[in-house]
């Protein structure tokens, strides 16, 4: 059963059913079912394109290399991946060298684990070690070894609530956040080939295991199930992949007005009192124009010149100064104005429809 907490619509719904609604009302229905068993994959590390992966668990681990299957002990020292030429990788398992193409680690009874994964530095990066919550797969591309790391959705969550909140968040907050975050993996379709999400702010943030009773795993449980939908009320909505963004100028934007296609939701411009009054204030040296207010224009820019080359896309050139306000791309939820709502008080459910006007919050 599915049920729908808030119904405010500020506007008439356009009411019609073609066939990209039945569509997505099949896709709506099934997700409810599925929700509390879907997986969600990430593909870790991804900016290393690592050749060797240190993995270590102090749980024991079932391991398979294509379709060999081996149990490595509790507390058994660190495995090394190696990649190969020719889409291999070499792996020693207790005490026998092996070459495989597909490798993946479990617990013993076939689900999630909690191991770490390590990458030592060379001469392109620092290194990198991280503890990761799911059951990990790597494959050995052309020139790399791909990590994946695959989790319930209800993990993903409290771990992409704990990586996208400043400390000290309040509860309310957290759960909107929440909110948005299961909106964005239930709904989001990315461009991933192996897994459905990167682990950077390209898709959403990932951070290790949460702490059960930490704020973030409290607002993961506390809103458990629950996500945004869009769109014709009456026949159940469809879930969003729902944005959000670090700080806005003071008011979000619309898909429309950074000349971006519509998507599964137009997103609407709002105000946000709280960086209306304390935008978060950038400034840059740049010679030659730039168009302020295209996102896809400051997307192509950033990627040649680094990710916070231009911050946001509202901003004012004078010559070579350009002054802006904002970090991201200033959709849906802002991060700094949400929290300053709940801080003033406001509820998660408030929160949500001030920043995602004419959407419901369905229950799985
Ligand atoms: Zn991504
Ligand atoms: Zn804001």
């Amino acid at each position: 059963m599915s049920s729908t907490i808030r119904k405010t619509p500020r506007f008439s719904r356009r009411r019609f059913v073609s066939a990209s609604v039945v569509a997505l009302l099949v896709s709506s229905s099934q997700l409810r079912g599925e929700l509390s068993r879907r997986r969600v994959s990430f593909g870790v590390f991804s900016l290393f394109e690592p050749s060797e992966l240190i993995l270590q668990s102090t749980d024991s681990l079932s391991l398979q290399l294509e379709d060999r299957r081996f149990i490595l002990a509790r507390d058994a020292s660190a495995l090394r991946i190696r990649w190969l030429e020719n889409r291999r990788m070499a792996i020693d398992i207790n005490g026998q060298a092996m070459a495989a193409s597909h490798f993946s680690a479990t617990a013993l009874s076939g689900g999630t684990t909690r191991f770490t994964l390590a990458i030592e530095p060379s001469a392109k990066h620092g290194g990198i070690r991280r503890e990761f919550q799911g059951a990990l797969e790597v494959r050995a591309l052309a020139s790399c070894l791909v990590p994946t790391v695959s989790m319930d959705v209800e993990t993903a969550v409290a771990s992409i609530v704990s990586a996208e909140s400043p400390p000290g968040a309040p509860q309310q907050f957290l759960m909107a956040q929440a909110i948005a975050s299961r909106s964005f993996l239930v709904a989001a379709h990315t461009a991933h080939g192996g897994f459905d999400f990167c682990d950077t702010t390209h898709c959403q943030y990932l951070r290790g295991p949460v702490v059960a009773g930490s704020p973030a795993s409290v607002a993961a449980a506390c809103t458990a199930g629950l996500y945004l939908t869009y769109g014709a009320s009456s026949l159940g909505g469809h879930p969003i992949a729902a944005m959000y963004c670090r700080s806005c100028s003071g008011r979000t934007s619309s898909l429309g007005e950074l000349g971006l296609p519509e998507g599964d939701y137009p997103y609407y411009a709002v105000d946000c009192e709280f960086c209306r009054h304390h935008p978060e204030i950038w400034e840059r040296t740049f010679e030659g124009p730039l168009k302020p207010g295209s996102e896809r224009e400051r997307l192509a820019f950033d990627r040649i010149h680094g990710w916070s080359a231009i911050p946001s896309s509202s901003f004012s050139q004078n010559q070579k100064r350009i002054e802006g306000r904002g970090i991201g791309h200033g959709l849906g939820l802002c991060q700094r104005g949400a929290e300053a709502m709940a801080r003033q008080g406001a509820g998660f459910s408030e929160i949500l429809e001030h920043y995602y006007p004419n959407t419901e919050i369905a229950s799985a």
